[in-house]
């Protein structure tokens, strides 16, 4: 097969189901044709969430309809609401803030460190009053937010942590898995995701059994589950599908491997493009503690420059997230009218992720390299 210029190294593989195609379409057909005609939240769902649990060894794995929803879930199931605030990252994806916002809470926006990309703990700190009830840092591309830090600063300070480890799996960080440094954390399953699926879905983690207990109540209505139509607290539907939960069993077994692929991937982007500082272009921190292999972003002085320059040579690159949350014109009008936030600006200017999946080819990881070296070589002559 001959690859055109165009579809070289797409950003966004649209085809990281393929190998198991057949595999989906078999559970679609005995999922839909099974007589208990179960499509949420049946056996195979309990299952899915027992291997979660056993992965990172948490005490309650609950299966919902979306990391977003996993946050809302986690937030209602904390009591909090109107004339609360929750510290989140200024820089980082939307639900940081929406679902604060939802919650009838506001979202007090943090800067962030400017190497980690994670909210700064002395900034959260900074930030803290007496009407604040949660720290909500996010995990970013590739590290782990400074959870050690910020598990002691809520402890200190009486306040609840959410983990958004939405694309974390798999991470760790001084042995305790990414979710679990949280009184309660999420992942999610969205396509992307290191353990994507063609659909939506994630989990909420906690080792809180009675915050769990609450979580699994207001994913379903807020029934209990043995009760039906027995409604203990106003609940959401954010449910999981059977035909989901029996695939993403199918493929936990290649996890592994494909999170290791992605890992050497970026170690080797890393041994190739960790010296062009002076070309104006910086590396994420390299490999050990704390890192996970979801997306491989560098800062780029000329951004623009190099997204041209890889998407001539048929290379797409992404920018996530161009605005920060608090400039938004959905969060705007909530964050505080003397917010500063210039590391989250300057991260905002100058990201740049380059194509990670585990199929990536030798040949297309290195076409990318030699690409973004080209072009911050050209620039430096
Ligand atoms: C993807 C993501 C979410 C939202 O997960 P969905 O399943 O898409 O709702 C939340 N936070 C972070 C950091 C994410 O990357």
């Amino acid at each position: 097969m001959t690859v055109t210029v165009e579809h070289a190294v797409p950003f966004f593989a649209p085809d990281l189901f393929e190998a198991d195609r057949d595999v989906l379409l078999d559970l679609l057909y005995e999922v839909g044709t099974c007589p208990e005609q179960k499509f949420i939240l049946g056996r195979r769902t309990a299952r899915f969430e027992e291997a979660l649990r056993a992965e990172t060894n948490a005490a309650e794995a609950v299966a919902c309809s979306s990391g977003t929803s996993a946050l809302t879930l986690i937030l209602a199931a904390m009591g909090i609401g109107p004339g609360d605030e929750v510290i989140v990252p200024a820089f980082g994806c939307a639900p940081l803030a929406s679902t604060v916002l939802s919650s009838g809470a506001r979202p007090v926006f943090a800067d962030i460190d400017p190497v980690t990309l994670t909210m700064d703990p002395g900034h959260a700190e900074a930030l803290i009053t007496d009407r604040t009830r949660a720290l909500m840092p996010a995990h970013m591309f590739s590290v782990m937010a400074d959870m050690p830090r910020l598990r002691d600063l809520a402890d200190e300070r009486g306040l609840r942590l959410i983990e958004d480890s939405a694309l974390a799996q798999g991470g760790s960080l001084e042995g305790r898995p990414a979710g679990l440094w949280g009184d309660a954390g999420v992942h999610s399953f969205v396509q992307v995701k290191i353990f994507g699926m063609p659909g939506e879905g994630g989990v909420v983690l906690t080792d809180d059994t009675a915050l769990g207990e609450r979580v699994r109540m207001l994913r379903n209505h807020g029934q209990d589950g043995r009760n039906r139509f027995l409604h203990h607290h106003i609940g959401h539907n954010s449910r999981f599908d059977e035909v989901m939960a029996a695939f993403q069993l199918h493929r936990m077994e290649g996890l592994a491997a494909r999170t290791a692929r992605r890992t050497e991937i970026c170690s080797y982007y890393s041994a190739r493009l960790s010296d062009l500082v002076e070309a104006g272009i910086t590396a994420p921190p390299v490999g050990g503690d704390g890192r996970f292999p979801y997306v491989y972003t560098l800062l780029c002085e000329d951004r623009d420059g190099l997204r041209a320059h890889l998407a001539k040579a048929g290379i797409d690159a992404h920018v996530y997230y161009p605005r920060i949350l608090p400039e938004q014109p959905a969060f705007a009008p909530h964050a505080r009218p003397d917010g500063h936030w210039p590391r989250a600006r300057e991260a905002a200017r100058l990201n740049i992720s380059l194509p990670l999946y585990p199929h990536l080819t030798d040949a297309q990881v290195e076409r990318v390299v030699d690409d973004v070296r080209a072009f911050a070589l050209r620039r430096t002559r």
